[in-house]
């Protein structure tokens, strides 16, 4: 479809003109003051929980769980072992010294890809595994789209001793065929869900049904700062871990803060832990990339914060791609990891109080950057992170000279297929 025909033109922050710069300076000084999610679970205008009445009592109870263990000394003195001894953490952050020269600034990479199961995702399966054993939960069942929550939360289950029941659209099984048998090799049941679009979005629902039908016993572990009450907040807390190590480091490394941070943005699970220790420092700026796809016309991205307008989906209240008619609209993206219509509400409010800036990164820069990370730094980038690199680049080139630290999410081992067929076919031709 060409653009002119496009009956729902890109609107992103556009369709957000119904809040007037007061609101948004109201809504940015509650966020700092650490005022959101409020009591129903909303950030400003955006979150809460949009579920059916069947869904309500687990959510209930889960957030009950969550006020009385997240902050338990003994449960964070766990998770903290946990992470240090079994994760990986801390991950390092590196300075990309051929990256810095190439680009005219100075660049860090947070180093996701050297956390265990190969990127952040591992942070918020331990953590939600921690707490459903605390909660007394007898089976998990989790989600997954392009396998990479799935690998963790069955890795984080066989550590915690507890049975992992992943669902899974039955067109990612076949195109993530390796990591099925991953997830199986770790000892989880993978459920192949052929409801729905037979992707991600079915999986959630699939994984939503298992839990309601199974209130006793069944925990639910979420994979993004997506869903209704309290995930996003859930998940945010356990991601932290990577702005709070980061923030650090990068005072130890560089001696000051740095000017721009920049992150992937799928469900934004690693892009909320990275962005939030550094809200409150005005001199930071903060830069979302999301998946720009083959291009901004109707399906052919994944980026409702560039793009969409609010609307709910699996619970929660935040920007989407959905047309006039409420109807969710197709993705396309090279990274199975940023293939998603919707987003974590806390990243509209942050797009509406205007605190961070959300651009769109597509296929073709990502590929540019997953080359330039590996010959510059011996580093392979996993092409959702790549979108980051892509974003950070670009905001380089026009704020000469600046210390710019880039969430590098994970690694890109998982993304072999992919470039064989695009980056290494190309390599292989030139050096023929
Ligand atoms: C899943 C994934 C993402 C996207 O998820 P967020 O919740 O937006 O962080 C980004 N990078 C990698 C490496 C992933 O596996």
């Amino acid at each position: 479809m060409n653009a002119s025909m496009d009956p729902t033109p890109a609107l992103g922050a556009a369709s957000l003109t119904g809040i007037s710069a007061q609101q948004r300076q109201a809504l940015y000084a509650a966020h700092i003051a650490g005022k959101f999610p409020d009591e129903l679970g909303r950030y400003g205008p955006f979150g809460g929980r949009y579920v059916p009445e069947t869904l309500i009592p687990a959510h209930e109870r889960l957030e009950a769980g969550v006020k009385r263990w997240l902050r338990d000394p003994e449960f964070q003195a766990e998770l903290q072992r946990e992470l240090l001894q079994w994760a990986g953490r801390p991950t390092a952050l590196s300075h990309a010294p051929k990256l810095s020269q190439r680009w005219g600034a100075e660049v860090w990479l947070k180093r996701e890809d050297l956390a265990h199961t190969g990127a952040h995702k591992i942070n918020n399966a331990i953590g939600q595994a921690l707490l459903a054993r605390r909660l007394g939960a007898k089976r998990i069942v989790a989600e997954t789209g392009a396998g990479q929550h799935g690998v963790a939360s069955a890795a984080a289950c066989a550590r915690v001793g507890l049975p992992c029941t992943v669902y899974m659209g039955a067109i990612d099984m076949e195109r993530q065929a390796p990591n099925v048998g991953r997830m199986r090799l770790l000892g989880a049941k993978v459920v192949s869900v052929t409801s729905g679009d037979q992707t991600l979005r079915a999986a959630i629902d699939e994984a939503m049904r298992d839990w309601v039908a199974n209130p006793d016993g069944t925990y639910y572990l979420l994979g993004s700062a997506v869903g209704a009450h309290p995930y996003p907040y859930l998940v945010r807390e356990l991601q932290l871990v990577i702005g709070r190590e980061a923030r650090t480091q990068f005072q130890q490394q560089a001696g000051a803060l740095p000017d721009v941070i920049v992150a992937c943005v799928g469900g934004g699970s690693n892009a909320i832990g990275l962005f939030h220790p550094f809200i409150g420092d005005p001199s930071v700026a903060i830069l979302g990339i999301e998946a720009g796809g083959i291009g901004m016309g109707l399906g052919e991205n994944a980026a409702p914060l560039s793009s969409g307008r609010p609307g709910v989906l699996h619970g929660s209240y935040s920007m989407l791609l959905h047309d006039n008619d409420g109807q969710i609209q197709e993705t396309q993206s090279i990274s199975a990891g940023l293939d998603y219509p919707g987003v974590g509400p806390e990243h509209s409010l942050l797009l509406a109080t205007g605190r961070v800036t959300y651009e769109a990164a597509n296929d073709d820069e990502a590929l540019d950057a997953v080359r330039e990370c590996c010959s510059c730094e011996g580093i392979l980038p996993a092409l959702e992170s790549a979108h980051a690199l892509a974003g950070a680049r670009r905001w380089a080139a026009t704020h000469p000279g600046k210390k710019i630290l880039i969430g590098l999410s994970g690694r890109g081992d998982k993304d072999m297929p992919t470039l064989q067929r695009t980056l290494i076919a190309q390599l292989a031709a030139e050096q023929s």
